[in-house]
């Protein structure tokens, strides 16, 4: 994959999209790098088995879906900045959803054609963790669908409102 490939591409694509697996390739040219022994020792088994098997947790059951806090999301990798709540929006999916990111050099994308469809696969982009998709069919201004698996997220509370 090259950085050509970061256009998303135009689909048309239901929310059930967020259910299903990514098979892309992991990126290798990212600035944090661990052995896969080591990224398991540094994460739960949820976590690596999304962050690092691109794996997709049940909706509805993890950890951010519904959360209204005002605070940032990290990756659970490596702990860059990814989203804030400002972007947040409840897009009925029962995963973190959001519509727009202030971190764009953070997240990376590639196209992701499993399962007979066309989405776009977006991932950390430091340490190339997956996080989840990226789909077209948002809320304004930005028309935008972050949809994002809770384990790939650490969640920073602001400290003050
Ligand atoms: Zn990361």
């Amino acid at each position: 994959m090259t950085e050509d490939d970061q256009k998303p591409p135009r689909s048309e694509e239901t929310p059930s999209g967020c259910s299903l697996p990514s098979n892309a390739e992991m990126k290798s040219d990212v600035s944090v790098k661990r052995t896969e022994e080591e990224w398991k020792k540094t994460l739960s088994e949820e976590q690596f088995r999304v962050l690092r098997n691109h794996g997709t947790e049940p909706p509805f059951r993890n950890a951010y879906w519904d959360e209204k806090e005002a605070g940032k999301y990290h990756c659970a990798g490596c702990g860059v900045p990814l989203f804030s709540s400002e972007e947040k929006f409840d897009s009925g999916t029962g995963w973190p959803s959001f519509f727009d990111t202030q971190e764009p050099e953070n997240i990376g994308s590639t196209q992701d054609t499993s399962y007979g469809m066309i989405r776009t696969e977006v991932h950390c982009q430091q340490c190339g963790g997956h996080l989840g998709h990226l789909f077209e069919d948002g809320p304004k201004p930005t028309g935008l669908r972050y949809c994002i698996n809770s384990a790939s997220l650490e969640f920073e509370r602001d400290m003050q409102k």
